[in-house]
């Protein structure tokens, strides 16, 4: 009995054995860069929090973000067979559709708007392709636009 007890205080166990092995073989394979990796990110200091996301100029700001968003539509609009014309001016093509506030807009070439209740946000998205910009103000989309 005595002998047995002393035969396994000395000699570790397999499973010990095999612990130990293992861990003086990870410790042999932890590259020497790790180490330098580790001690170079104690010495950083902790970097402001940089905004990695994409400048302001290249995001493209949510519908919410927007007051509004417009499109030139160059052909005559037909709602309903019936031909739309600015109220003002007669004008019935090159128009600049507006979407505002879940409202369409028109806007002939004059500069004359109205509203028109016929379309509505929805029909909108359906025949504008994404936007190619965004302005800061209304007269500078305008006058991306041509208008
Ligand atoms: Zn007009």
């Amino acid at each position: 009995m005595f002998y047995r007890i002393r035969r396994r205080a000395a000699k570790p166990s397999n499973t010990v054995r095999r612990f130990i092995e293992r861990s003086a073989r990870l410790e042999g394979q932890v590259p020497p860069e790790v180490e330098q990796v580790r001690a170079e990110l104690e010495r950083i200091e902790p970097a402001a929090v940089v905004d990695d996301f994409l400048p302001p100029e290249l995001r493209v700001p949510s519908h919410d973000q927007l007051d509004g968003r417009m499109m030139p539509w160059k052909w005559p609009l037909v709602l309903d067979g019936e031909m739309v014309a600015c109220a003002e001016c007669g004008a019935y093509r090159d128009w600049l559709i507006l979407s505002t506030r879940d409202q369409i807009w028109l806007r002939c070439r004059a500069g004359h708007q109205q509203q028109e209740t016929r379309l509505d946000t929805a029909w909108y998205n359906r025949n504008s392709g994404p936007a190619d910009a965004t302005h800061p103000t209304f007269e500078d989309c305008l006058r991306h636009l041509g208008h």
